[in-house]
């Protein structure tokens, strides 16, 4: 198949579509205001490109849904269980394999068969349901990413990288004793979408080995860090997608996977792993709260989505359109004068907020404040991952702590909008761009304790009164 000249064009046609609302702007002020300021209370029905996350939110394929049609609703061992586990093995080479509702529910069954009380799980960086997983586990999460991570600008290719040398430090140090688990992330979604280099694994894989740690990848992108080592890792180019990802679940103890990532796939999750005692645990686990181990809370039909999404997912027309599409988004952005997060992954691209609307300090939230003007000017939903998220707030839901970086995550779902999307994407932000010093920033109105961002209820400042409060705040 000549996929290289044409690497950049998606290897499909649209066969089924769903029309989109276009709202005008006197109504987009109206539902945001009702939403009270926070994009995770508008309702889908009011936005126009909708970049909140792509978990879950991909087309699926003809094929898919043929499959689905097929599905077999048995209660214990229905064909489509076997056709998943199949196809789980065929791609992992692990021979253990149990089927989950969504990645959360692996994560808890997991860590609460390898950590426990006093115990530590050591990650380039934990995704956030992992890292409240790992608590719940009654353990601590410590993410050591590689110090070029911290730096946004940095054009390094595997930013995804755990930190070796802090590893080993952890490894042979005090609390060696109390790691239960170090856990890889591919690619690294808490940290700028980068990817993981296979060097970075084999290492980690051997360091694990000598110290007795068991070894794990948080895989929810496994098909696109695969992607990202072929295109940018020495050794790696003549190797399909496949054979790479392949390889990386090898060199670990066992995984855990969001099928709502690149299972493409609406709804699912698994586990799969080497060890049988481990796995004896966790289907005891499975069985007393998900389901039986071989649907695991989920239906056969989607079973059937997900064996046929993940051969499709590693398919390299797929991968290389993906990217290439991502990749011209950002260099849309970059021109409109908008810096991202570099280099620029596939799932998702990080806006750099904080630089954008240097008029705004932390306490007006710089990010939340692009990302609602992407709504109110373009009909675009995203997510702030700055203050608003990370940062820390007194009792009187005042910033104290800032969050290291302001930026946005504008998630692409996989196979859902075309060029001409993503172009609105990026005239809305060159629009912004011209005058950012327009974009007023916002106040926190009333906020939960925990998990802040979804139900904070928040006002626009006016750009004058931000000015005043930044004069006081300098007093
Ligand atoms: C989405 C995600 C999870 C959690 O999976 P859900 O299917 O949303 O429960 C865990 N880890 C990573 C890296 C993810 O992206």
């Amino acid at each position: 198949m000549p996929v290289e000249p044409f690497a950049s064009l998606p290897p499909y046609r649209i066969k089924v579509v769903e029309p989109i609302p276009f709202l005008d702007a006197g109504q987009r002020r109206e539902a945001f205001a009702a939403a009270g300021y926070n994009p995770f209370d508008l309702r889908a029905d009011q936005i126009t490109v909708d970049l909140l996350s792509d978990s879950g939110t991909g087309a699926t394929s003809s094929a898919q849904e043929a499959g689905a049609a097929r599905g077999d609703e048995s209660y214990a061992g229905a064909r489509s269980w076997f056709r998943f586990r199949d196809e789980v093995r065929d791609l992992t080479g692990f021979d253990h394999v149990l089927p989950v509702h969504q990645g959360r529910a692996a994560e808890r069954i997991v860590f609460s068969t390898l950590l426990g009380p006093g115990r530590i799980c050591l990650s380039n960086t934990h995704f956030d349901t992992t890292h409240a997983n790992v608590v719940l586990a009654g353990a601590q999460a410590r993410d050591l990413p590689c110090p070029q991570a911290l730096d946004l600008d940095s054009q390094e290719p595997f930013k995804g990288d755990i930190d070796l040398a802090a590893l080993e430090q952890t490894l042979t140090g005090p609390d060696g004793d109390r790691v239960g688990l170090v856990l890889m992330t591919i690619t690294n979604n808490g940290l700028g979408a980068q990817p993981v280099s296979m060097a970075n694994l084999s290492a980690v894989a051997e360091l694990c080995r000598r110290h007795k740690v068991p070894f794990w990848l948080d895989a929810a992108r496994f098909a696109e860090n695969a992607w990202l080592v072929r295109e940018r890792e020495p050794g790696y180019g003549d190797w399909t997608p496949r054979r790479i990802a392949t390889h990386a679940f090898q060199l670990a103890d066992g995984c855990m996977i969001s099928l709502k990532k690149d299972g493409l796939a609406p709804v699912g999750g698994v586990i799969a792993l080497r060890d049988p005692q481990v796995y004896a645990a966790c289907e005891a686990n499975l069985i007393a709260t998900e389901g039986f181990s071989t649907y695991g809370g989920l239906a056969g039909h989607d079973l059937e989505r997900i064996a046929q999404g993940l051969r499709e997912v590693v398919d390299a027309g797929y991968l290389g359109s993906r990217a290439a599409a991502t990749e011209r988004l950002a260099r849309l952005i970059n021109e409109a004068g908008v810096d991202t997060v570099q280099p620029a992954g596939i799932h998702a691209l990080y806006l750099n907020a904080g630089r954008l609307l240097t008029h705004l300090e932390p306490a007006r939230f710089p990010g939340h404040a692009l990302a609602s003007e992407l709504y109110l000017r373009g009909g675009i939903r995203c997510a702030e991952l700055g203050s608003l998220y990370l940062g820390e707030l007194d009792g009187r839901h005042r910033l104290v702590r800032p969050a290291p970086f302001e930026l946005v995550r504008l998630a692409i779902p996989r196979r859902v909008y075309t060029d001409a999307h993503l172009d609105h994407v990026a005239a809305t932000l060159a629009e912004i761009a011209k005058e950012p010093g327009r974009v007023p920033g916002y106040r926190i109105v009333s906020a939960p304790r925990l998990l802040r961002h979804f139900k904070v209820r928040l006002e626009p400042v006016a750009p004058r009164a931000a000015r005043r409060g930044r004069a006081a705040a300098a007093r």
